[in-house]
């Protein structure tokens, strides 16, 4: 199936084949003839599946049609990249339609956005925060609104945000088409999506399983080894972008900084940069200027940046569904990826979850002439554990410390596929010595289904 099938405004095709996109992927296929069709939709999707377009070429089409000139189109998001994001998609896919897409969110000054509304635009992409602002001082008029899109609401939920959407939905017209993308569906969603929905059709692609083309391996090490593992693989392995994700902003700046200092092209982007420095630091790493880029979840929640040829979880995400979105940003439209996940003895209780998300079990690495034995410095060292920054989802259960050292906590589990199958980019890394596969836990193919 190609684009031409959706019979898009010739101006919205025009932009579809200059983005180069020649067949549409599922969430498109699913989700465009219904949105072009003025339903509602609840959209399951994850982000890399192409979800943006889904919402955008339709909403382009329609907008080829009325007037101009006021916001017809408001599509709000939980972070400031993903609404730098969706707008470039919007302004490239809408390229030939002369139809103004601009952003809204804090951090930046307010002036120029005031300039741009009352300059007449049709589509705003905004954060909660910053659109209130402008609704509460009249700066934005909504009245003429015909789309809203709530784009990765469970992420929204997560960051706090509901009480503002419901807060934005209360200053909407009540007669609008509504889009809500999710990748997941707590109960607050849930909520949600029937108290704005009408008549929603759902689409969902993927079930929130991650991207066939990644392969997925665990490299057991005591916490205070991370840096120097990482430097070892990193050393070895054949890598193109990678982007490394830690669980707070005082580890991603730091190791920005330790992997800078080994001479690497990196930085880190954390939520208190300025929205300048953020901002450098996304297009640095999107053009080459920087080949690592580490970060924390919220502040790379649905950044697409396609070319990242590896993941790096220096520190285990809090969830599976945030593994899953951290390697996601991998092997991103069918092109292959590594997502590689440091694991100590404390991770085992998560290592289970992500890989019964997974439905596979997890390869157990280990890098050849690494010196594992290293014994961990004193605990107030900067090898200690992070603390964990606060967090709106449910913790999950938390496994007894136990001595860490590569293997500690993991070394039940059997590979997910023989050595040297996949993606053997790195050289020096074999099976964890705690691999051979087990009555308990049969081989299966590590790759999610
Ligand atoms: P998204 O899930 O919207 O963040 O999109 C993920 C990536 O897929 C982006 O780089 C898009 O430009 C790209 N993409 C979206 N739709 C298509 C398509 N039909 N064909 C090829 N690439 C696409």
């Amino acid at each position: 199936m190609d684009f031409q099938k959706f019979n898009l405004h010739p101006q919205v095709a025009a932009g579809v084949k200059s983005a180069g996109y020649a067949t549409p992927t599922p969430i498109q296929e699913q989700a465009i003839p219904s949105v072009m069709a003025g339903c509602d939709v609840m959209g399951l999707a994850q982000t890399g599946t192409g979800k943006t377009a889904a919402f955008a070429l339709p909403i382009l089409h329609r907008l080829m049609q009325g007037e101009r000139g006021h916001v017809r189109a408001l599509i709000v998001a939980p972070t400031r990249e993903l609404a730098e994001q969706i707008n470039e998609s919007v302004n490239q896919l809408g390229r030939q339609t002369r139809l103004k897409s601009i952003t809204v969110y804090g951090g930046v000054g307010v002036n120029p956005q005031i300039e741009k509304l009352k300059r007449g635009v049709e589509i705003v992409v905004a954060c909660p925060g910053r659109l209130l602002d402008h609704i509460s001082q009249g700066t934005i008029n909504l009245s003429k609104l015909e789309v809203l899109v709530l784009d990765e609401a469970d992420q929204m939920f997560d960051m706090g945000f509901l009480p503002d959407i419901r807060r934005i939905l209360k200053h909407l017209p009540q007669e609008r088409q509504t889009l809500l993308f999710s990748a997941t569906m707590p109960d607050d969603i849930r909520r949600l999506a029937n108290d704005i929905l009408t008549r929603p059709v759902t689409v969902q692609v993927g079930n929130t399983a991650p991207p066939v083309t990644v392969s997925h391996a665990l490299y057991p090490v005591g916490q205070h080894l991370k840096t120097p593992l990482l430097l070892e693989l990193l050393h070895h392995t054949d890598t193109g972008s990678v982007l490394v994700f830690t669980r707070t902003k005082h580890r991603a700046k730091r190791l920005g900084e330790q992997l800078e200092k080994a001479g690497y092209k990196a930085t880190s982007l954390q939520g208190s940069l300025s929205q300048n420095r953020r901002q450098a630091a996304l297009d640095g790493f999107r053009d080459g200027t920087y080949q690592i880029l580490v970060a924390t979840d919220i502040a790379a929640r649905g950044i697409d940046v396609s070319q990242v040829s590896h993941v790096v979880n220096y520190d285990i995400p809090d969830t599976a569904e945030a593994y899953v979105h951290r390697i996601g940003r991998t092997g991103r439209a069918a092109k292959s990826g590594d997502a590689f996940t440091l694991v100590t003895s404390e991770d085992a209780v998560m290592v289970r979850t992500i890989e019964k998300k997974l439905n596979a079990q997890l390869e157990r690495r280990t890098v050849e002439g690494f010196d594992y034995s290293i014994p961990a410095p004193h605990k107030d060292s900067e090898f200690a554990r992070p603390p964990r920054e606060p967090h709106h989802r449910k913790p999950q259960a938390a496994g007894k410390p136990k001595p860490s050292g590569p293997g500690a906590g993991v070394a039940h589990s059997g590979p997910a596929k023989p050595a040297g199958q996949g993606k053997p980019q790195l050289h020096g890394a074999k099976p964890h010595p705690g691999n051979a596969p087990t009555a308990r836990h049969p081989q299966r193919s590590p790759r999610a289904r």
